[in-house]
């Protein structure tokens, strides 16, 4: 049975500015068997072009733009699918602005049908204008739920989430998270693996370092979720969660020898074998799409994407 890989990047591939041990090797085994992968971030801000020289520079190459699928372009897929020839008016960076101009959807200040969110400071004045354009009748969407994004071990910053949040809040509107959990974000990413060049994948597996998007999506969409326990979430937390990972790797190293075909996959397993201790007692740690979280203790940055 062919599998076919969809793979978050921060706290899988890298840390910062650091690969993770046995990242490049089952990178280069994907590359090498031909395996169907496609990397999945909710970060809107770079392009798939700007993602393939970051990991080239941190030592992994042979990748090519089209090994990437952003929440920016998923948001472009998703208005060029549901609403051809749309206006939209764009809190967001290149990797946004790109997309979007990929998919002929164009600008307006004025009476756009979008107000379109995404990662990136917006200031003041486009605030008060995304604002006026959603008063008007836009609507309003976002590229992902991440309230905070990481910028160092020590240091966030405010994401995509957040500035919708802020929207919500003025203008009384709510607005549409695409992105990962987003089930239009995993949908999108099943079908590109199976563009030419790859054979569609008999089964699809998503691993991720963050329970409430990478594995939580992979649930809700029909794949099987591997937890990586080399970002975000900790063995103990995982217990705290209805959705369950179908399997628990200390980093996807672990999955290079069934990539090559020398070793047999292991049964995933039941979800009451993964956590000894269901309940851990850490209830109430900062998530970034737990808006219930928003008033506990801001705990040291744990969340990546
Ligand atoms: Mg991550």
């Amino acid at each position: 049975m062919k599998t076919g890989y969809l793979i978050d990047m921060d706290g899988v591939i890298y840390r910062e500015n650091s690969l993770i041990p046995g990242a490049a090797d089952f990178v280069d085994a994907l590359l090498g068997t031909g395996t169907p992968f496609l990397f999945l971030t909710n970060n809107s801000a770079p392009t798939p072009e700007d993602l393939a020289v970051r990991l080239k520079h941190l030592g992994i190459g042979g990748l090519s733009p089209r090994h990437f699928y952003t929440s920016a372009m998923n948001t472009a897929d998703f208005l060029s699918e549901t609403h051809p020839n749309c206006t939209v008016f764009v809190l967001g960076e290149g990797g946004l602005l790109t997309a979007l101009n990929q998919q002929r959807i164009a600008n307006d200040a004025i009476r756009p049908d979008y107000v379109v969110v995404g990662e990136g400071s917006a200031s003041m004045e486009k605030l008060a204008k995304a604002h006026e354009c959603i008063e008007r009748g836009a609507r309003l969407l976002a590229t992902n739920p991440d309230n905070w994004c990481p910028v160092s071990a020590e240091k966030t910053r405010p994401g995509a989430g957040a500035t919708a949040a802020y929207l919500e809040a003025s203008s009384g509107r709510r607005a549409y998270y695409l992105g990962k959990p987003n089930g239009y974000m995993f949908q999108r990413a099943r079908r590109r693996l199976g563009e030419p060049g790859n054979r569609t994948p008999e089964q699809v597996v998503m691993i991720g370092d963050t329970m409430e998007t990478d594995i939580r999506g992979a649930v809700e969409s029909g794949m099987l979720g591997y937890l990586v326990l080399s970002g975000s979430t900790q063995l103990e937390h995982v217990g705290d969660y209805v959705y369950q990972p179908s399997r628990i790797l200390d980093t996807v190293g672990d999955l290079t020898a069934e990539v090559l075909g020398i070793a047999d996959p292991k049964e995933p397993q039941a979800p009451g074998q993964l956590n000894p201790s269901p309940h851990s007692g850490r209830l109430g740690t900062r998530h970034q799409t737990d808006i219930l979280a928003f008033h506990t203790p801001r705990p040291r940055p744990a969340m990546t994407k």
